[in-house]
């Protein structure tokens, strides 16, 4: 932090101090786990006993610092807010975890452990040669790029590189894996002698996938494929369902998608496919140097899924006039592949370039699962969000006990009444505030630095 900035945040934590309420502002923002830009609601929640007009308990934001309720903005950008980010790749974590090594709690049976499933990446083509760090040594242009090169990834002549199939790729790769898994079903029935329509009654296939940027700024996809018995998860799979033949069904699968694409005025006829370095490995519940580990591809994909929200070195927030492009501060190559989604914005209209062009095009989820795969992130927030209530429930329940009032599980729903109020006051923090918050995100942040640690520590000893 710069000095001045560091000045001003510290004057501002003096004036909060003068106001007193430091501990319930400290308390508050504990509670949006130091989101960074949290929203500020107004408003009251009064629990009223409805036979009697009795007022149980009365909830107003007027006591709170500020006179606010803070809340956490829940946003899975790292840019934008580093804590809720966080949360995300967590819920992701344990969702993927979940489909790997089941979750009783989630309803997903440990004996998933057994079923065949690996771990793929399905990449873009190329759309013209870029520069890299080929294990020989140096790239085509004769240098040795260092780790980390601004120039890795992009293009040796931006004057031949494709950037219209470049956007164009990214736009339909959400349909590109909605035809692939189509495929892949069709490919694993065959080669279990079953029709399409009988395959249903064997075997079902789940995934969970992640989307990420490679440096070249095209899309790819990072999946564990599973096959499960009819029912999904809970189920036996068949026993022709081997990791070796989906693994098969996957590159061939992966060989035959393609999504045609009209020529317009001013674009030829196109047929997008994937790359054909399609990478599959089994999945082992733990290491034994060949396969990956279920830790391994849980904490990987959580990585991801967040850092992936990210287009490279590309900008965080929605592009709505042309104009704006110049505004950023971007590398010749991503600028041409925003600009190229502008460019090519009126010859598909209904593909909403400009719209997506801060993503160079790509308007699919981050991360996305087939139902079957395990729970989903929305029942993991519910879960937490069941947690938060049943607490204030309890301490409600004590409060008024305390108070001489009504046993509060002893009422019947019907006899209560809640009479509620919210409005949105603003957003962010003071720079006080923020000091706060980032001190609670970095205590969070250690604790589950140290929680990984000791997982991974425990997993190595089992392997032991
Ligand atoms: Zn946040
Ligand atoms: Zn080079």
């Amino acid at each position: 932090m710069p000095a001045e900035q560091e000045y001003a945040a510290v004057l501002d934590l003096a004036r909060l101090s003068a106001r007193g309420d430091l501990p319930q502002l400290a308390h508050q923002l504990r509670r949006t786990s130091g989101c960074a830009n949290p929203i500020h609601l107004q408003g009251f929640r009064t629990l009223v006993h409805a036979p009697t007009g009795q007022i149980l308990h009365r909830y107003a934001t007027d006591t709170e610092p500020g006179h606010r309720l803070r809340v956490a903005c829940g946003n899975r950008r790292a840019s934008r807010c580093p804590s809720c980010a966080r949360t995300y790749a967590g819920d992701t974590f344990h969702l993927i975890r979940a489909g790997l090594v089941g979750d009783q709690a989630k309803g997903v049976p440990d004996s998933v452990r057994s079923h065949p499933r690996v771990f793929a990446t399905l990449t873009a083509p190329s759309f013209g040669p870029v520069h890299n760090r080929p294990q020989s040594g140096a790239c085509r242009c004769g240098t040795r790029h260092p780790d980390g090169s601004p120039v890795l990834g992009t293009p040796l002549d931006p004057e031949r590189y494709d950037y219209a199939h470049a956007v164009l790729w990214n736009n339909h790769a959400p349909e590109l894996w909605r035809r692939f898994t189509i495929y892949l079903r069709r490919d694993l029935a065959r080669a279990a002698g079953l029709t399409s329509t009988e395959f249903s009654d064997h075997a079902r296939v789940s995934f969970g996938k992640v989307a990420e940027y490679q440096r070249r700024g095209a899309v790819h996809f990072h999946a564990v494929i599973r096959i499960d018995g009819p029912e999904g998860a809970s189920t036996a799979p068949p026993p022709w369902a081997t990791v070796a033949l989906l693994d098969r069904a996957i590159r061939s699968a992966a060989r035959r998608t393609f999504v045609p694409l009209a020529q317009t005025p001013a674009v030829p006829a196109l047929v997008l496919r994937w790359g054909t370095q399609v990478d599959v490995r089994p999945i082992r519940a733990f290491g034994d140097g060949s396969a990956i580990t279920e830790l391994a591809v849980a904490s990987y994909v959580a990585k991801y899924a967040t850092k992936s929200a990210e287009a490279t070195e590309s900008i965080d927030r929605r592009i709505t006039e042309r104009h704006e492009i110049a505004a950023h501060d971007l590398p010749d190559h991503t600028r041409r592949l925003i600009e190229t989604c502008w460019d090519l914005d009126d010859q598909y209209p209904d593909r909403k370039l400009a719209h997506w062009s801060h993503m160079i095009g790509f308007r699919g989820h981050f991360s996305s699962k087939s139902p079957a795969y395990s729970t989903t992130l929305g029942a993991l927030r519910q879960i937490r969000a069941d947690f938060r209530a049943e607490q204030a429930h309890a301490d409600l329940r004590d409060r008024l006990l305390a108070e001489g009032l009504p046993d509060l599980d002893d009422l019947p729903e019907a006899e209560t009444l809640v009479l509620a109020h919210w409005a949105y006051a603003g957003s962010g923090l003071t720079p006080g505030e923020s000091l706060l918050a980032a001190g609670i995100t970095e205590q969070l942040e250690h604790n589950r630095t140290a929680a990984r640690e000791e997982s991974s520590r425990l997993a190595q000893e089992m392997e032991e």
